[in-house]
């Protein structure tokens, strides 16, 4: 996949060159922001209801900073190989037995995260904490260098001059510094024009993809590119944004829609669990079972056209148990 065959959907104006602080190891705060932003606005409400259950809120775009925010706190070393996937340089498809033994890697700290997060025999603050880890590391998975080369640190060791004197390094430059160019601080405004401008077409292409093995092939195919569209000299400016922009704006909204997709799965999954829990649970023997309203199907109403449904109430019928 060529960047430049990428095509452009998010307009952008914006020329001025920016100073920030660089930041390596994941999407920066913006773009963790940018992706909890899109997906808040795609919980279903149960999702939802089960989200606040735990953090206490809605606040993806906050949830989403977390895992960030603990990297300096010891008691969390163990976290920190889980924010990437590295393959080796010759190799283009990430294989899970090579590249991520035991799951001790992003894609699968993702799948157990959710699985912790959803599962109501864990104590709260457990599933609190793995909910915030799933919602940081499907950010960080669409981030294509955190599916980038061990050699080099996915990017972090290759020094890059961004827009004229920026000293940075290629990681931090598509953690933040491309963002920051585009938003300028902005980052709520960068997420709306994200979610306006969604193409239709591949939300639901991503949508339909929710395996984590494939976001970090997809992260891998792009990383290739990003390697191979670096100037020799290593210096960025506005062509390589313009060119490279629409890539992270893609990356940014597919990993916005499949966290709020992965989420409603998973609770949603949370759900049946909990329902078939209740529908084997035993009928005293010798009781008359009292039905209360046989079965209604339900036929969908077209919208826009007024319909008049007669509400029939059905006397409860009473099942004598032999
Ligand atoms: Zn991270």
């Amino acid at each position: 996949m060529k960047s430049r065959a990428i095509s452009k959907w998010i307009p952008w104006v914006g020329l001025i060159a920016v100073t920030l602080g660089s930041h390596a190891g994941a999407w920066g705060e913006e773009g963790h922001q940018i992706v909890g932003t899109i997906a808040m606005t795609r919980l279903t409400p149960q999702t939802r209801a089960a989200i606040i259950e735990l953090l206490g809120n809605d606040d993806l775009a906050k949830a989403g900073l977390w895992a960030d925010q603990i990297r300096g706190d010891s008691k969390y070393d163990w976290a920190k190989p889980l924010h990437y996937v590295n393959a080796p340089r010759n190799e283009n498809i990430i294989v899970l037995d090579r590249d991520c033994a035991k799951g001790e890697c992003v894609i699968g700290a993702i799948t157990r995260f959710l699985a912790v997060a959803t599962d109501s025999t864990k104590p709260i603050e457990e599933r609190r904490e793995a909910l915030k880890f799933a919602i940081h590391f499907i950010g960080d998975l669409h981030q294509p260098l955190h599916a980038g080369y061990a050699d080099d640190m996915g990017g972090n060791r290759i020094q890059v001059i961004a827009f004229g004197d920026k000293k940075t390094n290629l990681h931090a430059l598509w953690d933040s510094v491309l963002i920051y160019h585009k938003s300028q601080g902005d980052w709520r405004g960068l997420a709306k024009a994200l979610e306006t401008d969604m193409p239709a077409k591949e939300v639901a292409q991503w949508e339909g993809n929710l395996d984590p093995l494939a976001w970090g092939n997809e992260s891998r195919a792009i990383t290739r590119v990003i390697y191979n569209d670096l100037p020799a000299n290593a210096k960025v400016g506005e062509a390589y944004y313009e060119s490279n922009f629409p890539t992270v704006a893609r990356r940014l909204a597919a990993g916005g829609v499949r966290l709020a997709a992965a989420l409603n799965k998973a609770f949603a999954a949370q759900n049946a669990v909990k329902n078939d829990a209740r529908a084997v649970s035993p009928v005293r023997p010798s009781t008359p079972i009292q039905v209360d309203k046989p079965a209604t199907k339900v036929t969908p109403i077209p919208t826009g056209v007024p319909v008049v449904v007669p509400v029939v109430v059905p006397a409860p019928v009473t099942v004598p148990v032999p």
